[in-house]
């Protein structure tokens, strides 16, 4: 019999890496929300989505997207390279599989600045790995006055693109699991923060009862939602 002792048994399984989903309407302020938090969380990964849309002012293909050609995506469809894709606005958008799955290998934590659509489906592709937040403008009068704001389009184009935000608003509330209002930027980061803090402590096996605390204040259905009207049955 060996006398040796015998091996300490160290934990060789790397937690899953976090999938954290933001999405909102145009106009909620979600970009901002976005770069803040990247700033913050060096090791992030910011998932550079697909798209069949031009380039716009000073955007970066490789950067800021990938833009490809219909055809391109649909090959891209094809061979299975999107872990989802949707048309927003009649264009196509992607997210990379390999983005996901580096992720995951690596037990990092990438953010995914995709519309509902795609968050459900990536929520229903990775279940446990996946944590999806819906971002609210403070209110629907604010949400026309940052859309008009940024907009040069006729009023056509206008009342088109606030329809598509109520819309999003509809389903972001009926389906994500948090929801967070951006009220305030530094309040609605820190939400966000406490939101991710808790996702990660539990895929990890752990509690982290301050960020967990906030997180359920943070939970749809608990979330305060200021004068947004909540979908029946959501
Ligand atoms: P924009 O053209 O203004 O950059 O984006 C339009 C919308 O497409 C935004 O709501 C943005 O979150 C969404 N989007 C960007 N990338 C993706 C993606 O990879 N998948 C999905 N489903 N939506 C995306």
């Amino acid at each position: 019999m060996s006398s040796e002792p015998a091996a300490r048994l160290e934990p060789t399984v790397r937690p899953p890496g976090l999938l954290l989903v933001l999405s909102a309407p145009s106009g909620a302020g979600k970009t901002t929300l976005s770069h803040r938090f990247r700033a913050a969380h060096a090791d992030a990964v910011f998932s550079v989505s697909v798209t069949t849309r031009a380039p716009r002012g000073a955007e970066q293909d490789g950067v800021d997207y990938h833009f490809v050609t219909p055809e391109r995506f649909a090959a891209m469809v094809a061979e299975g390279a999107l872990a989802e894709w949707a048309e927003v606005h009649g264009r196509r958008y992607g997210t990379l599989r390999s983005t996901v799955q580096s992720t995951l290998d690596a037990g990092g934590l990438a953010l995914f600045d995709i519309d509902v659509q795609g968050g459900a489906q990536l929520k229903a592709a990775f279940p446990r790995e996946a944590t999806t937040i819906f971002i609210l403008p403070p209110d629907a009068a604010e949400l026309e006055r940052r859309l008009r704001g940024r907009s040069t389009d006729g009023e056509e184009v206008i009342r088109r693109r606030l329809d598509a935000a109520h819309e999003e608003v509809a389903r972001g509330l009926a389906s994500y699991q948090y929801v967070v209002l951006n009220d305030e930027l530094e309040a609605a980061l820190a939400r966000i923060e406490a939101i991710a803090a808790h996702a990660r402590a539990g895929l990890a096996g752990l509690d982290d009862p301050a960020a967990a605390a906030v997180a359920a204040r943070c939970r749809r259905g608990e979330a305060d939602v200021g004068g947004w009207k909540v979908p029946k049955g959501a």
